[in-house]
């Protein structure tokens, strides 16, 4: 048995189905939960701009503060420091004889940096990947095979009729496991500003970050009968109900993909499985099939090529990135998505969609610097599939047909038919 653990929360912020936290409750006897709030969120990115902006900060703070009180109600704390993690937790292993650090594991490359760091210091790093619905061991392929095309990846799920697992109950471990003395700040969650029109409110209570509200939320959800029309809602562009609004509570891990598969299927045998229900699952997929292939093909997804599948010419212009950051591009409609990003942290995935392909392909920006913006803008922001995304927009990832030209004009008329939706975001 490890004696004395540090519990490293990263993407995974709640207690209950975290694979990793139960391995490290049931393998030690003292435990620090810890959060790092690493320094390079307060810096500027190449592009100019704030790694980490008010909402997705705010909303992480939400997290956590509820994360805390959870595990205060267990006898421990949740100890969150801000600076550079690795120096952070080198300096804990040190002082406090840590001999394993459990974590959920990131594939990114800052995220396996830190790791690789970690692991040359005389600790055992434990790390396992488990943000996906579908385990990796699952996959009716080896990894390295995983298909570059998403029909073909959801065509091959389907056939071999593979099931999530079930969701893991929180280790009764914590209940005996003794918290190691240590002194940290308290935490404290800002205050955010109200924006009416916004599609995903974190200053209202029910919206406020965390692995309680998650589950009220998904419960909601499922309580209602909006799953039965998500899939002809789910392109809209105002409002709480049109899609699931899952996104938040999962890029953060406020509740596992597992845990709102376990629903959807409950609803299904209880009320009703159509098209839709089916499509949350779809959705779902696309969700874990960025993940695999994030894995398969690691950090080219931050090369200016993306995966490098077609050719890309990029003639990146500053001063066009500028204008769509602020809203002040000459398309009403584009401006109008980019001032609710902006002010509100969310954007419906059908607006994300068009903003991209207007700052590809009509503004000739690097992808990168939209994917960076979206970054530090969203409430949502997950590493893979924001990145999956955007390369597949511009090209350069994996979408078949060699990435997507919308026509603004074309998406305006049919989602913003009446000017409603500018009309809530110009005037803002
Ligand atoms: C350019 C661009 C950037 C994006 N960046 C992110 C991001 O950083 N984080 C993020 O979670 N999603 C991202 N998405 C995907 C998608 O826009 C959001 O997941 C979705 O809008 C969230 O709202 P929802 O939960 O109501 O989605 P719903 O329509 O209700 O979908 C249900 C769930 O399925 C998953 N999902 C849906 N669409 C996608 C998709 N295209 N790719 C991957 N998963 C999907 C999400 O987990 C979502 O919560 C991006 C899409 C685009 C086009």
């Amino acid at each position: 048995m490890e004696l004395r653990s540090i519990y490293w929360f990263r993407n995974d912020l709640r207690l209950s189905d975290n694979l990793s936290l139960n391995k490290a409750l049931d393998n030690s006897k003292y435990i620090l939960f810890l959060f790092v709030d690493d320094e390079s969120n307060r810096q500027h990115t190449s592009w100019e701009f704030m790694r980490t902006d008010t909402h997705r900060e705010t909303f992480i703070y939400q997290g956590i503060s509820s994360l805390d009180k959870a595990l205060k109600s267990y006898g421990h704390s949740l100890h969150v420091l801000k600076g550079n993690t690795v120096e952070i937790l080198n300096k804990i292993v040190k002082e406090h004889h840590i001999d394993s650090i459990f974590c959920e594991e990131i594939v990114a490359s800052e995220e396996n940096e830190q790791i690789k760091v970690l692991k040359k210091l005389n600790v055992n790093i434990k790390s396992i990947f488990q943000s996906s619905l579908f385990n990796v061991k699952q996959l009716p392929f080896d990894i390295k095979n995983m298909p570059d095309v998403f029909t073909k990846f959801r065509k091959c799920m389907d056939l071999e009729k593979i099931e999530p697992n079930n969701p893991e109950q929180l280790s009764d471990n914590i209940k005996n496991i003794l918290p190691i003395n240590f002194n940290s700040p308290k935490i404290t969650v800002k205050k955010i500003h109200r924006h009416k029109g916004s599609s995903f409110p974190i200053y209202i209570d029910n919206f406020m970050g965390g692995e309680l509200n998650a589950m009220e939320n998904i419960k909601k959800y499922f309580q209602s009968n909006l799953p039965q029309s998500y899939k002809d809602t789910r392109n809209n562009l105002i409002g709480i109900n049109f899609s699931t609004k899952f996104s938040p509570w999962l890029a953060l891990g406020f509740i596992s993909p597992r845990q709102i598969y376990a629903y959807l299927k409950h609803y299904e045998l209880k009320f009703l499985a159509n098209e839709s229900t089916y499509w949350i699952f779809f959705e779902l997929l696309w969700r874990d099939f960025f993940r695999f292939i994030f894995i398969k093909y690691g950090d080219k997804f931050f090369y200016k090529s993306g995966l490098g599948l077609n050719p890309v010419k990029i003639n990146h212009n500053a001063k066009n990135l500028e204008a769509w950051i602020k809203g002040k591009t000459s398309n009403s409609f584009i401006n109008a998505g980019m001032i609710e990003l902006y002010k509100t942290g969310f954007l419906s995935n059908r607006m994300r969609q068009i903003v991209a392909s207007y700052l590809v392909n009509e503004l000739s920006c690097d992808w990168r610097s939209g994917a960076s913006w979206f970054e530090s803008q969203l409430i949502d922001y997950d590493v893979y599939s924001n990145y999956g995304n955007w390369a597949y927009i511009a090209g350069c990832g994996t979408d078949p047909r060699g990435g997507r030209h919308f026509n603004i004009e074309k998406q305006r008329k049919i989602y913003d038919p009446d000017g409603i939706y500018q009309q809530i975001w110009n005037k803002s």
